[in-house]
């Protein structure tokens, strides 16, 4: 089993975010939580990635401790937030180096390296754009890059088809089918089932902090229309 995550909880002031998340992801699945706004899906990805400590519980990646080890699982996971915001007033290149740069990458070989994960995720023609005059999908697609900067094993993307335009989605969806081929293990949230329905292996779906339910696709659209069919239309 790659990330074993056991009974997290946390919470932001008097508010619960997270009430004892426990769950299993196998090497090289594609991961999919899914929930309302603010039922802890960016928390328990945050925890996961080691950018947020849990109040309690664990995370273990490849038999190793995510708190313990802190260093060796930043090295193994690329993290996209749902968010831009303050890196708007780089250019493409300059974004990138200076997420590679935080790895200690840093080089001839690491700008070669920026340049082709660009060219891969279709940002070939734009590394001299600012950041803040790309196209949504655009940036969500540089978000992957940069995530991908340091070669992760585990990569974990917050909402990343949230506002794109259909074509976007399904793009989004080939780069992650590609990236899953390649070896890598992908967790990836989403207000909308059926917006990963597609591309998952698995799935868990997050309310209130907890995991409600939890399966393969199969399972949890069977349950889902007999449960809460106003979700699957959503
Ligand atoms: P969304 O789909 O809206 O992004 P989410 O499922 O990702 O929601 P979280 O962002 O994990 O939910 O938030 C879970 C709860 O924790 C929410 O009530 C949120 O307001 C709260 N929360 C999250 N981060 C913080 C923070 N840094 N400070 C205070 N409260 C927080």
């Amino acid at each position: 089993m790659m990330i074993e995550i056991d009974n997290l909880v946390k919470s932001f002031g008097k508010t619960k975010a997270l009430d004892g998340i426990s769950l299993r992801i196998g090497d090289s699945e594609i991961y999919g939580f899914v929930g309302a706004n603010g039922a802890g899906k960016t928390t328990t990805m945050r925890i996961i990635s080691g950018l947020i400590p849990a109040d309690s519980g664990k995370v273990i990646i490849n038999g190793l401790d995510s708190v313990k080890n802190i260093k060796q699982i930043k090295s193994k996971i690329g993290y996209v937030p749902d968010y831009f915001g303050v890196y708007d007033n780089l250019r493409v290149t300059e974004y990138m180096e200076f997420f590679a740069a935080a790895y200690d990458l840093t080089g001839r070989e690491v700008e070669k390296r920026c340049l082709r994960l660009l060219d891969e995720l279709g940002l070939g023609d734009k590394p001299d754009f600012f950041v803040d005059d790309l196209s949504r999908g655009q940036k969500q697609r540089l978000g992957l890059a940069r995530a991908l900067v340091h070669n992760p094993d585990i990569l974990v993307l917050d909402e990343p088809t949230s506002g794109m335009d259909p074509k976007g989605r399904i793009e989004t969806r080939d780069i992650l089918r590609r990236l899953n081929e390649e070896g890598k293990t992908i967790i990836i949230s989403s207000h909308i089932l059926h917006e990963i329905s597609e591309l998952v292996t698995g799935l868990a779906v997050i309310e209130k902090g907890k995991i409600v339910m939890s399966g393969s696709i199969e399972s949890i659209e069977t349950k889902m229309h007999i449960e809460n069919p106003i979700i699957m239309k959503v």
